[in-house]
């Protein structure tokens, strides 16, 4: 297989900086399009597993999954892009495709697996993926999106991964008018949920830590904001949730929420800390309550959320960056401090 290489921004250890690098990417086969990567938002996934918080991180490791660029290059069996198009990828670039899930159009729970944009094993190349922080990537058309017309770009980039990953859930538990939907916290993924939860007509409460987040998360959409260390405003919302969709990416009492839910509610974990969370059967059990897990979306899913988000007019709250200045941006995110989601200009690193 005939490989080139690009720039890169990528780390060689779990405690090291990202810094500069050469990476190959295989010229296009029949099926792939080459995306010149615009902008690639900064997810907190890409700090998990570039500091191996997860374990399991194979180095060097190139982060970034909300990717979007125009396309490049097309393989000669390419039938859904053109060169020129706008294109995302988000956090899968394959999967087996025969499996129950695959031909579900559930290709993020392939029970192969499925291939991750980074730290995934690319098959085509035998190494791990190497994700969005670089100039361009090759990617089968099957795994590319295609990106609503009128909305800015650099905004548009975390739909990706914090777009489809709250849209998900929100659709799988049915949050709509008449539902009210607690939000907890309010970060990349959080704002996004917030303002999809809203847009699908629930009332939606927020849940945050953050004292400089209250306000702010009205004019996000919020019908609520509840500072989650003030016990009395927690005890106040006991059993008045349908639905929790739990964004948070460090350790935290789920069992506080838990208890917010109305009878058969259920609390659905997308924020995925290093450690286990304790769960009291107490929280549970007295209202016949549900804790569950989502993973992003599948494709088609992927592109019903653009095609979403293109309709409401929603994009991500973004500060845009250098490519340069990510580790800065990775101290930052750690501290809550970004409103909502960094996401990197790309022409930074041809510089
Ligand atoms: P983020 O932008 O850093 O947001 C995380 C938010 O969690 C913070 O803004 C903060 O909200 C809250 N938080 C942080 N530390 C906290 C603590 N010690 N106690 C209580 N709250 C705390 O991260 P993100 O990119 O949205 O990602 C969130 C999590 O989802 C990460 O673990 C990420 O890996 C995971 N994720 C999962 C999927 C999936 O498919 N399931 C996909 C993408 C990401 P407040 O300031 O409002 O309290
Ligand atoms: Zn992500
Ligand atoms: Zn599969």
């Amino acid at each position: 297989m005939s490989i080139y290489t690009v720039k890169a921004f990528g780390t060689a250890a779990p405690e090291a900086d990202l810094k500069q690098m050469t990476i190959d990417r295989r010229t296009v086969t029949a099926k792939d399009v080459e995306i010149d990567i615009l902008y690639c938002g900064v997810c907190h996934s890409d700090l998990h597993t570039a500091r191996n918080e997860w374990g399991g991180t194979v180095y060097p490791n190139v982060p970034g999954h909300e990717i979007v660029g125009r396309i490049t290059h097309v393989g000669s069996g390419v039938t859904k892009f053109n060169v020129g198009d706008l294109a995302g990828v988000g956090c899968m670039v394959d999967s087996c495709r025969e499996c129950d899930s695959c031909k579900g159009g559930l290709e993020q729970y392939c029970e192969k697996g499925n291939i991750q944009t980074y730290n995934g094993h690319d098959t085509h190349l035998n190494r791990q993926t190497f994700g969005g922080y670089s100039e361009r990537v090759v990617v089968d058309e099957d795994f590319v999106l295609r990106i609503p017309d009128k909305l800015d770009l650099a905004a548009t980039a975390p739909l990706l991964c914090a777009g489809i990953t709250t849209y998900s859930p929100l659709r799988r538990w049915d949050v709509g008018a008449g539902k009210r939907v607690g939000v907890v916290g309010i970060g990349g993924l959080g704002h996004m949920g917030v303002k999809i939860a809203k847009a699908m007509g629930a009332y939606v409460v927020v849940f945050t830590t953050s004292l400089s987040k209250v306000a702010d998360a009205k004019r996000l959409g919020a019908d609520e904001v509840i500072l989650s260390t003030d016990n009395e405003q927690m005890r106040t919302h006991a059993k008045s949730l349908h639905f929790i969709l739990d964004c948070v990416s460090a350790q935290h009492d789920i069992n506080a929420y838990l208890k917010l839910l109305k009878r058969d509610g259920t609390l659905t974990l997308v924020g995925a800390p290093e450690l286990p969370l304790p769960v009291s059967p107490f929280s549970l059990i007295p209202g016949r309550r549900s804790l569950a897990g989502s993973l992003i979306g599948g494709i088609a899913e992927t592109q019903e959320m653009l095609d979403f988000c293109g309709r409401h007019n929603i994009v991500s709250d973004v500060e845009v960056i250098r490519m340069q200045d990510i580790n800065e941006a990775f101290d930052r995110m750690l501290k809550g401090d970004v409103k909502y989601r960094f996401v990197i200009d790309m022409a930074s690193l041809k510089d």
